[in-house]
């Protein structure tokens, strides 16, 4: 092994930048040309660095190391959201590399579609678990129409096999990726420790009021759908703040009133509301606190509320000894610059971390600005970021 390169690293970086250059950011949809083009650099930085590399039949670019084990896998995606960042995903593929390069056992992943440009995203990271079925692919398309099947074949990928995840093979997997929120920021960090990704749990509202006239009906009377939506939200909001930890956050994405006419009394409300947590205790103190308010709202409005489930998932945890490895080389080489922090942000590690240990390192994103041209991070951090991976990957190895 020699020493890692942070200048080869932000060469790479700088040099997959202009791959679909959108002003200071890229645009690489999955399987565009310039996608493409940047799944074909990447091979040939990857052999560049004694790795063989391939390319599957989701598109997943696989470096794998040639001498013997244990090995890591490093890696992220590298197609972007539209007219988006230059690092989103591309900065923990170019880690891999990085450490490829410096000797390390690592073998690399950039795993296909994790944007969701063909569907729910994390395509290939959910086909390298055995989590894709062909029955899905055949399901998927993009929002101009084009099915995951046509792009495949456009892109020269089809009738490739699809790699799976040798089992045994991988010590643990590490995702560096930037931060997409202020955090570090505003604490004056340079490193986040990611302790988890957060799950989603998601709800849907049916209020059942009455529809009537909005002039004839009498306020004692009506039976608002809409206003008795808007006080239960209000009061979720009031409570959430007691029982929430400190980095749970809540959301309305979506009120529907029924018939939704200026002159018309709501008789309907549907309402999807989430909330997110790296901690099921929590999670479970907001659902208890959701459940007591909608049986209060029941009690003292006139209108039904029902609750249902849509989606529970689970929150994938980083795994300790790798986060102790992440820790122990940020303090050395950070000291009192780095903190531990959740992932509010879905990354292709939840679903690696189904298989293997797996753990991830932010570094701090410029005003927190990312799916956006604009996003960036400062070299100097991006250089810190890649010496404390390389760091904490030899710690890690050198762990029984
Ligand atoms: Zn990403």
């Amino acid at each position: 092994m020699t020493a890692i390169d942070p200048d080869a690293f932000l060469r790479d970086l700088y040099e997959l930048r202009k791959i679909g250059q959108f002003r200071t950011g890229v645009h690489r949809p999955t399987y565009s040309p310039q996608d493409m083009e940047s799944r074909r650099w990447l091979m040939e930085k990857l052999a560049a660095c004694g790795l063989e590399a391939s390319i599957d039949g989701i598109g997943n670019v696989y470096g794998r190391h040639k001498g013997p084990g244990p090995h890591l896998l490093v890696g992220s995606h590298i197609e972007s959201q539209n007219e988006a960042g230059w690092l989103d995903g591309a900065l923990g593929v170019v880690a891999g590399v990085a450490l490829a390069r410096a000797g390390l056992p690592v073998d690399v992943f950039a795993f296909a579609d994790e944007e969701g440009h063909f569907g729910g995203g994390f395509l290939g990271s959910l086909s390298i678990i055995g989590d894709l079925t062909d029955a899905e692919i055949d399901r998927c398309h993009n929002r101009t129409g084009t099915t995951l099947r046509e792009a495949l074949r456009n892109a020269g990928l089809e009738g490739k096999p699809r790699l799976q995840l040798e089992p045994g093979r991988h010590k643990g997997f590490f995702e560096m990726h930037i931060e997409q929120g202020t955090q570090l920021e505003r604490a004056g960090l340079h490193i986040g420790v990611v302790t988890g990704i957060v799950a989603i749990w998601q709800w849907r509202l049916v209020i059942e009021g009455q529809q009537d006239h909005a002039g004839g009906t009498t306020m004692a009377e009506r039976k608002d759908a809409g206003l008795t939506a808007v006080r239960l939200l209000a009061a979720i909001d009031a409570e959430f703040p007691r029982v929430a930890g400190e980095r749970s956050t809540w959301t309305t994405g979506r009120i529907v009133l029924d018939p939704g006419a200026a002159s018309i009394i709501p008789g309907r409300a549907e309402v999807l509301f989430q909330f997110r947590d790296v901690s099921v205790p929590v999670l479970e103190r907001m659902e208890a606190t959701l459940r007591a308010l909608v049986r209060e709202a029941n009690r003292r409005e006139r209108c039904a509320v029902t609750l249902d489930a849509v989606s529970k998932a689970v929150p994938a945890l980083c795994d300790p000894t790798m986060m102790r490895s992440l820790a122990e080389a940020a303090e050395q080489l950070a000291p009192a610059a780095w903190q531990e922090m959740p992932s509010g942000a879905g990354h292709d590690a939840q679903n690696i971390a189904r298989r293997m240990p797996a753990a991830m390192l932010f570094v701090p994103s410029i005003d927190g600005i990312s799916h956006h041209w604009a996003e960036d991070t400062k070299d100097e951090d991006l250089a810190l970021g890649i010496r404390v991976l390389d760091e904490a990957a030899r710690r890690f190895l050198a762990t029984s």
